[in-house]
C-alpha cells in the first residue's frame, strides 16, 4: 500500500529537529524499518517526517564517566560491530547481532528500536538487564530516563510527543561478567518469539549479581525479578538453574497468537532463560 500523503524534511542539526517536532504533528524518521512499513499499512499517517539522518554525530559510541555512550542514530550494525561495545558492553553487541537481517541491521536505529517499543523487538530485554539509561531532548530541554521507566506497554514509551532520545547510557561491564542473549527467532518475521539477555558474576563459587531481561513473551519487556531473585547466591548448578528459570513469567501474562500459544510460549521463555544463564555463567571466566 501507499502512504497518505506528508512533508518531509530533513534538518541538519539536533534544535532544528526538535523545533519542528516541538507541536507534536510529525514524527521522526530515523532508519524507517518500523515508521515507513506502518505507514505504508496507514496504521501510522504523520502530517510531517523529520528526518534524523542528516544530523551528524547522533550515531557515536563513545566511553565516558565509567559508561559507554550510544547515539541514538547508531544502527544495529553500528552497534553489533562496535570494538568498544564488544569489549566492554558486549551484551548489546550480541541483541544488535540477533536482529533481522543485513538490510535492516544497516538501516535500523537503536534509537529507533527503543522508541518503537515492539513488544518483540530484541534490544528492549538487553536494556532493561543493563538497566541503560536513555538521554532524551525536547525543544524546551532535556531529561534522563532509565530503562525500568521507559518501557511501558505494547508500543509506548515514556516519550512525550516532541521528544527524541538523543542517547543511551550503558555501563561498561565488570571484569568477570558473563553475558548472553538468547532468542527463539520467529520463523516468518525474524522477530523473538521469546527473547532472554542475562548479565551474571560469580565469586566465591555462588552468583553474586544477575540481571535477566525478557521479551516477546508478554506485551512489553520486563526484568524477570523473580529469576534474577531465585538465582542470586547459588552455585548456579543445572538443578538451580532450571529452578530459577522457571520463575521467568511469574506475574506475566504470556502472549498468544497464530504462531504460539500461550502455553507453548511460556514453556520456551523457561528454556530459552535456562540456557542464557547456563551460556552467561559459562562466561564469567
Ligand atoms: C524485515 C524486518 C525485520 C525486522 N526484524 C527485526 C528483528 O528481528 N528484531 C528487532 O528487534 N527488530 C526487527 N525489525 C525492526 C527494526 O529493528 C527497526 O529498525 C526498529 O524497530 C526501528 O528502528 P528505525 O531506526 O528503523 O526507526 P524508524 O522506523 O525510523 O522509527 C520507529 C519509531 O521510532 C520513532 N523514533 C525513531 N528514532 C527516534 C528517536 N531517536 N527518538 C524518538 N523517537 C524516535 C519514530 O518516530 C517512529 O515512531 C525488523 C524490521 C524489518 C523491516
Amino acid at each position: 500500500m501507499i502512504p497518505v500523503n506528508f512533508d518531509y524534511v530533513s534538518p541538519s542539526t539536533l534544535d532544528d529537529a526538535l523545533g519542528m517536532l516541538a507541536d507534536g504533528s510529525a514524527k521522526a524518521l530515523a532508519g524507517g524499518m518500523s515508521l515507513i512499513p506502518s505507514m505504508k499499512l496507514r496504521l501510522s499517517a504523520p502530517e510531517k517526517i523529520i528526518d534524523l539522518g542528516r544530523i551528524t554525530g547522533l550515531n557515536s559510541i563513545t566511553e565516558a564517566e565509567g559508561g559507554i555512550r550510544i547515539g541514538a542514530m547508531a544502527t544495529h550494525h553500528e552497534v553489533e560491530s562496535s570494538r568498544l561495545l564488544r569489549e566492554k558492553c558486549p551484551l548489546l553487541a550480541e541483541a544488535a547481532s540477533n536482529i533481522g537481517d543485513v538490510q535492516v541491521r544497516n538501516m535500523g536505529t537503536i534509537g529507533g528500536s527503543a522508541a518503537h517499543a515492539d513488544p518483540a523487538a530484541d534490544y528492549p530485554a538487553s536494556l532493561l538487564a543493563l538497566e541503560v539509561k536513555l538521554r532524551i531532548r525536547s525543544a524546551s530541554g532535556e531529561r534522563v530516563v532509565d530503562a525500568a521507566d521507559f518501557f511501558v506497554d505494547t508500543f509506548t514509551t515514556a516519550l512525550e510527543p516532541g521528544e527524541l532520545i538523543t542517547e543511551i547510557h550503558a555501563p561498561v561491564e565488570e571484569p568477570g561478567t558473563g553475558v548472553n542473549y538468547q532468542k527463539m527467532v520467529q520463523p516468518a518475521s525474524g522477530y523473538a518469539m521469546v527473547g532472554v539477555a542475562v548479565r551474571i558474576r560469580r565469586a566465591g563459587g555462588k552468583i553474586t549479581f544477575a540481571r535477566v531481561g525478557v521479551t516477546g513473551l508478554s506485551g512489553k519487556a520486563y526484568r524477570a525479578v523473580h529469576v534474577e531473585n531465585a538465582i542470586t547466591g547459588r552455585a548456579g548448578n543445572p538443578a538451580e538453574i532450571q529452578a530459577a528459570a522457571a520463575l521467568v513469567g511469574q506475574d506475566v501474562e504470556s502472549n498468544s497468537d497464530i504462531f504460539a500459544s500461550a502455553e507453548y510460549r511460556m514453556e520456551m521463555a523457561r528454556i530459552y532463560t535456562a540456557r542464557a544463564i547456563a551460556t552467561a555463567l559459562a562466561r564469567t571466566a
